[in-house]
């Protein structure tokens, strides 16, 4: 645990296959887009995982708009038409932390 959170410094978006969050700390956190699309952390898709049932069904997806929110995050607008998920930088790098490498 840090005290103060790591700061991303360089994003990238690939958009068939994965986004890459670096942060400032050298640790760079990669993350495929289905399993990005599935994580989506809008309510409406909390509210499906919370049920069990998955938020996005469909076997491959793409990312179509990709917009930077500063210091907090960022929002992917994906190719099902589905873009009300704000990704936060901190977020995703306690999901990747959690995943280990
Ligand atoms: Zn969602």
């Amino acid at each position: 645990m840090q005290a103060t959170p790591a700061q991303v410094v360089d994003v990238e978006v690939e958009r068939e296959v994965e986004v890459r969050v670096t942060y400032d700390d050298g640790v760079t956190a990669t993350f495929p887009v289905l399993e990005l699309r599935r994580a989506c952390p809008c309510a409406g898709c909390r509210g499906k995982r919370e049920h069990d049932r998955p938020a996005y069904e469909g076997s491959s997806v793409s990312i179509l708009d990709a917009e930077l929110h500063g210091n907090w995050g960022i929002s992917l607008r994906w190719s099902d038409g589905h873009d009300t998920g704000i990704y936060a930088w901190q977020h995703l790098r306690s999901w990747w932390d959690a995943r280990g490498d």
